[in-house]
């Protein structure tokens, strides 16, 4: 059984949808899953609907309907006309203006996760009711019923022993053998709706892999495969062929977005292989990540990660930076939900760069002073090289100012403005 993911640049338009069934129609021999995100750019468009609502806005019902026009659109052209749009998208409109005519409850974050999940579960509709309207036949499942979390919206965390028995219930490959759900999103037990956090449909599809013992898991994406740089910002990126699910989790946690950080722990816990294919020329094999047991060769590869800040601590009363600074430093960080991705100390300065919150960075360095002085820059970049050079070091901080920096066998980590 294998595990496809496509996301929403795939689904983007009816074009899309129609190359997503074709790349489907070439397994349709195998057990099949897939995973699908909301289409294009529509989680941007319910984050603004989700915020419009809960403030009340009177944009709301002129965003809801760009939301249902975009969809309307696509499907015309999928099924011959706005007459045509399959029964289960037009009840999910329906259940979508029903939520934004009751006036919303004071805690964001819910209300967010019970708006949210439309992208996906109307994307996932549509793509099964094309793959039925050419003969592929498949079966629709709302995961929500069977990817059990717990209640933290936006953010949540599955709950692995309920999932994994519902999952095991729901896929079973008897009578169906393609399924058709939603990436991204899962609900606690007592059925309310949850988010796994933004672009986690490739975790979705790495937990349904790791819970249905796949044999692999296909992440379908608009670059070749997994490049050395991001193509949008370098042109000279080459493709790595083969990676270690420990490389590619480096490389993940220090910021490259082309596959969710989450997605390898369950696929490395049950040696399932990972390949990021394009669907725009699917036939090469893109990358392959996997246990490596022989050695690789080594291009470096660099990850810049933006939004960053450098917080600097230094005791008031001029005395040395101890383990109790540190762990204090650290509990603060923690209160404050801060992610930190460096930490350097010297003798009387602890120093940590962290991703800059959305909110509120003032008031928790005001908290943070309380204790201890506290210096802060902005607006800085991570650079993180795997596998550096001299030469590559220079060519990437040239026009830039250092402010820290750090290197290991392995990995070159320099924040710069
Ligand atoms: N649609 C969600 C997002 O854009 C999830 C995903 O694409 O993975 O964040
Ligand atoms: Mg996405």
């Amino acid at each position: 059984m294998k595990v496809f993911k496509f996301g929403g640049a795939s689904v983007k338009d009816a074009a899309g949808v129609r190359n997503v069934s074709k790349i489907i129609s070439e397994y349709k021999d195998n057990d099949l899953v897939v995973v699908v995100s909301a289409m294009g750019k529509t989680t941007n468009l319910l984050e603004t609907l989700v915020k419009a609502h809960f403030n009340s806005w009177d944009e709301t019902f002129g965003i809801f309907e760009e939301f249902k026009q975009f969809h309307i659109d696509i499907s015309s052209d999928l099924f011959g006309g706005p007459d045509n749009v399959p029964a289960p998208v037009m009840s999910l409109f329906a259940e979508v203006e029903k939520k934004l005519k009751q006036p919303p409850s004071l805690l964001f974050d819910f209300e967010y996760d019970q708006i949210i999940c439309f992208g996906e579960l109307i994307s996932s509709q549509i793509l099964s009711s094309y793959l039925e309207s050419i003969h592929l036949s498949n079966r629709w499942i709302d995961i929500r019923a069977s990817l059990r979390t717990d209640d933290k919206f936006r953010e949540a965390s599955v709950n692995w022993k309920w999932t994994e028995m519902l999952i095991q219930n729901t896929f079973q490959f008897s009578e169906h053998h393609m399924y058709i759900t939603q990436g991204f999103i899962g609900s606690t037990v007592t059925n309310l709706t949850t988010s796994l956090g933004r672009e986690g449909s490739d975790f979705t599809a790495a937990i349904l892999a790791s819970l249905l013992n796949a044999e692999s898991v296909t992440i379908w994406k608009d670059v070749p495969g997994v490049l050395n740089a991001d193509p949008k910002v370098f042109t000279d990126t080459v493709l790595l062929k083969e990676l270690s699910y420990r490389e590619a989790i480096e490389m993940t946690y220090s910021g490259a977005q082309v596959i969710h950080p989450k997605t390898m722990k369950p696929l490395y816990n049950k040696s399932i292989p990972l390949y990021v294919r394009s669907f725009v020329h699917p036939e090469p094999q893109g990358t392959i990540i996997h246990h490596v047991d022989h050695t690789l060769e080594l291009t470096p590869v660099y990850i810049v990660k933006g939004n960053q800040v450098l917080l600097t601590f230094s005791p008031y009363d001029f005395s040395f930076i101890t383990s109790d600074d540190i762990a204090r430093v650290f509990s603060m960080m923690s209160k404050h939900n801060l992610k930190v991705n460096m930490v350097q100390q010297s003798a009387i300065d602890l120093s940590l760069l962290v991703d800059a919150p959305e909110l509120g960075l003032e008031t928790m360095v005001l908290d943070m002073r309380k204790d201890y002085e506290v210096k802060y820059n902005t607006g800085l970049r991570l650079i993180t090289i795997r596998h550096y050079t001299n030469e590559k070091i220079e060519e990437l901080t040239r026009d830039s100012k250092i402010y820290i920096e750090q290197y290991s066998r392995r990995t070159a980590k320099i924040a710069v403005k």
